[in-house]
Order: C-alpha cells, then sequence, then structure tokens
C-alpha cells in the first residue's frame, strides 16, 4: 500500500508522476515527493508506529516505496538521550543528543537517505546505483548497494580521509576519485547521469533520496516522548537534511502524532565552506557559491542544491546559523568526547561547535529544549584530530618502568 501521489515541484506546484525525474520541465525547479496526507492521517497512530520494529520503515506510510524496502532493515531508531555532563559545560537546562553516528550500517545519517534511495532504485528496475560524494554518501551507496546486488559507481574528491576511501573501497565498487572539489565531482555526475541510464541517488534518484532525512526528525520527536524540542542545531552540506528535518516535524503535526510544532532550526557549516551561513547573517536570500577549504570534508560543499530551502527553513522557524573555524571545529570533537563518551567526525564537531556560540551569543536560550544532531563518526576522519590529542605513555614491561613514567 502506497499513500505516494506523485512528485510535485517545489517552486510551481505542477506534479508528475513517480519516476526517476527530478527537476520541472516548465521552471526548473526540483520535485519533491507528494503524499496523500488524509488517506495516511486516517490509518497512522503513535501506537501503530510504537509497535514495529526500530527501524527507519517504521514510518512506512511517510516514506515513498510503493512495494518492500529491500535494504535499511537495522537502519535508523539510533540513541537519543539526555547529554547531562555537557549540560553543565555549555550551563543550559535540557540539551540532547540525536546520535546517528552509530547508524546502521556505515555510521552517518546518510544510512537512511541511502536505504529509500537503493529500495527505489530496485523498485524502479535498475542494475547501476551511482553517487557524487563527500564520503558518508560513499561509504553508505556502496554498503547498501552491494546487499542489494546492484553494480555501484562511487565518485568523489581525490583528496577525501583514508578512512572514507576505505570505507567505500571495501564494499567492492567502482570507485572514481577525481581531481577536483565536490562541486566538479557533481557537475560531472551530471553529465555521466545524462549519457548512462543509472539510478544516480543524489540526481534522478533524489526526490526519493531526500525523503530519508524525514525520519531523524521523526525519530526525535518520537524518542522524545511524541513532542518537537524548541530548538534544533543542524549540520549542513547540501541543505538537504536541515529542510527535511522540518518537513518531518510539520507532517508529524499536521496528522496529529505531536502538537503544535515551534521549533527553531539552527544551520552550522564550517567557516572554510559556509555559503548557507553568509546568506542567512546577510538576509539576502541568496546562496553565492564559495570554494571549500576546511577540515570538515563532510560539509565541503560551496555550492549547496538546495541552499535556499535551507535558508528558507532558518528563517521560516526564526532560526539563526554561524559558522565555525578548524580549530573549533576540533575543540568541539574532544568535549563531546571528554563529556559525554561519543566519538565524532568533523561534521559533529561543526554542530557542537556552533550550538555553543549560538547558545553564548544568547540566540539560543539557555532554558529550553536543545537538539543538537551527531551525523558522522570520528574513526572516519582520525587525521583531523590525530596530532592533537597527546599521545600513549610508552613503558617498559615491568612495574618499575610503570612507577616511572606514569604520574598517579
Ligand atoms: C551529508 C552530511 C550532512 C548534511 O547533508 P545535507 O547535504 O545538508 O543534507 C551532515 N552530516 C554528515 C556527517 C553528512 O555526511
Ligand atoms: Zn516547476
Amino acid at each position: 500500500m502506497s499513500y505516494v501521489k506523485g512528485l510535485k515541484c517545489r517552486e510551481c506546484s505542477r506534479t508528475y508522476p513517480k519516476e526517476p525525474l527530478y527537476v520541472c520541465e516548465y521552471c526548473f525547479g526540483p520535485l519533491e515527493v507528494d503524499y496523500d496526507y488524509e488517506k495516511i492521517g486516517k490509518v497512522l497512530t503513535r501506537e501503530m508506529i510504537e509497535s514495529r520494529p526500530h527501524n527507519l520503515w517504521r514510518y512506512r506510510e511517510l516514506m515513498p516505496l510503493d512495494g518492500e524496502p529491500v535494504v535499511g532493515l537495522h537502519t535508523g531508531f539510533t540513541p537519543f538521550f539526555r547529554a547531562r555532563n555537557l549540560e553543565k559545560v555549555l550551563g543550559v537546562e535540557e540539551l540532547y543528543i540525536k546520535d546517528d553516528s552509530v547508524n546502521h550500517p556505515t555510521l552517518s545519517f546518510k544510512d537512511r537517505v541511502v536505504a529509500v534511495a537503493i529500495s527505489k532504485a530496485r523498485e524502479f528496475g535498475f542494475s547501476t546505483v551511482a553517487c557524487a560524494s563527500t564520503g558518508n554518501l560513499a561509504n553508505s551507496v556502496a554498503a547498501q548497494a552491494a546487499l542489494a546486488n546492484l553494480r555501484r559507481f562511487i565518485f568523489i574528491p581525490a583528496d577525501l580521509e583514508m578512512g572514507k576511501v576505505i570505507g567505500t573501497l571495501i564494499y567492492h565498487p567502482t570507485l572514481i576519485a577525481v581531481d577536483g572539489n565536490y562541486d566538479q565531482v557533481n557537475r560531472l555526475c551530471s553529465e555521466v547521469a545524462a549519457r548512462y541510464n543509472w539510478a544516480f541517488v543524489n540526481i534522478n534518484i533524489r526526490p526519493y533520496y531526500a525523503e530519508g532525512s524525514k525520519t531523524y526528525a521523526y525519530e526525535i520527536a518520537e524518542q522524545l516522548g511524541w513532542k518537537p524540542p524548541r530548538h534544533i542545531v543542524v549540520p549542513v552540506a547540501g541543505g538537504s537534511l536541515i529542510s527535511k528535518i522540518h518537513k518531518g516535524l510539520k507532517e508529524f503535526e499536521k496528522l496529529g502524532l505531536i502538537g503544535r510544532v515551534d521549533t527553531k532550526i539552527y544551520a552550522a557549516q564550517a567557516t572554510g565552506c559556509c555559503p548557507i551561513i553568509t546568506a542567512i547573517k546577510d538576509h539576502s536570500g541568496i546562496v553565492k557559491p564559495v570554494k571549500p577549504d576546511t577540515i570538515a570534508k563532510s560539509l565541503a560543499i560551496g555550492n549547496p542544491a538546495d541552499g535556499v530551502y535551507a535558508v528558507g527553513t532558518v528563517a521560516e522557524t526564526g532560526g539563526w546559523g554561524e559558522d565555525v573555524s578548524d580549530e573549533e571545529i576540533v575543540a568541539a570533537i574532544k568535549l563531546l568526547a571528554a563529556t559525554e563518551g561519543i566519538f565524532t567526525e568533523t561534521a559533529g564537531g561543526v554542530t557542537l561547535a556552533a550550538a555553543k556560540k549560538l547558545i553564548e551569543m544568547g540566540r539560543i536560550p539557555r532554558d529550553e529544549s536543545i537538539v543538537i544532531c551527531i551525523t558522522g563518526n570520528g574513526l572516519k576522519t582520525q587525521e583531523a584530530v590525530a596530532k592533537r590529542i597527546g599521545e600513549a605513555v610508552r613503558i617498559k614491561p615491568t612495574i618499575d618502568s610503570f612507577e616511572e613514567h606514569v604520574k598517579k
């Protein structure tokens, strides 16, 4: 049973059939999945969702598949918890972490979008999937396409972290490392996509793929006891996740699963690549492309596809945005590890550092509920912190050597 009516242009609202289409023929706006909410509202209840397995398909009525999913049966429903040590350090009363650094199978929030994209690609009958990636998408497409028995072509910038490269190659894709930045990789992929009949998860499958991000917000609301938080801080690359978090909360509100949504949504980027934060701060609504230069490579998209929607989400919800230096990113990675015992990648450092700034500036009040989105795992970006965390104490295998070297 599917509740998908078709695709709809985000700009002019023209409708399209459920096909691998992504851009409006009339106005070149992006297409989005259109659901029959009236029908969904008649069947979907909190109890029904709670009775289902702990994976992202527990919200299946709000996902764009017609048939059964072929991957993602262990993806989603990641930990969500009160961060009491961090609350003390930041001086806030109610802070939560939504932790996709332990998402299945490749340890980032991208496993959600890819579970949907790969299932949809199989439904459409594609035998080959592909993507342009800043790293985490590469890992997840390679892994989940392997599980779904699909051929896989992955395009990345040649200077990615070793953890992201090995974490892709292990699944035996054709991995193409392009001499250029992500925006150049993406442009190349658009040309490849026009010539080959492949399912590009972030090009012709993008409308379906993007829906997977909504489950991150559904889980926050469900795990908070079926209510929305007052503030959410979100890392931003192409701008898809942040706008889908908003869409997810509004859908739950519309379906009566939660009360009124008055959540303010905040964007976080690295100063070395912050076209969206710049647009938020100068109130122009125009996202000017930049050339990325930051250790937060997973967020290093200089020309974000959903940039205007990300800026729109922040403006509509009354949130804000902040950018942080590479120094601040490393400090925040270390702070999260030392307080909450979580090793996040550079993107998580961006989010926590930006949240800290927004709290200190008074943009986020200290006495209201705040959720920080941790979206990736630190084991993949070890070079960012390797030289900044001290060293092991090297000793001989004797008690004398131990007592000589170790301060007690
Ligand atoms: C891709 C990614 C994001 C943000 O993605 P959008 O392109 O803005 O949807 C955030 N965190 C991590 C770790 C990512 O890999
Ligand atoms: Zn249109």
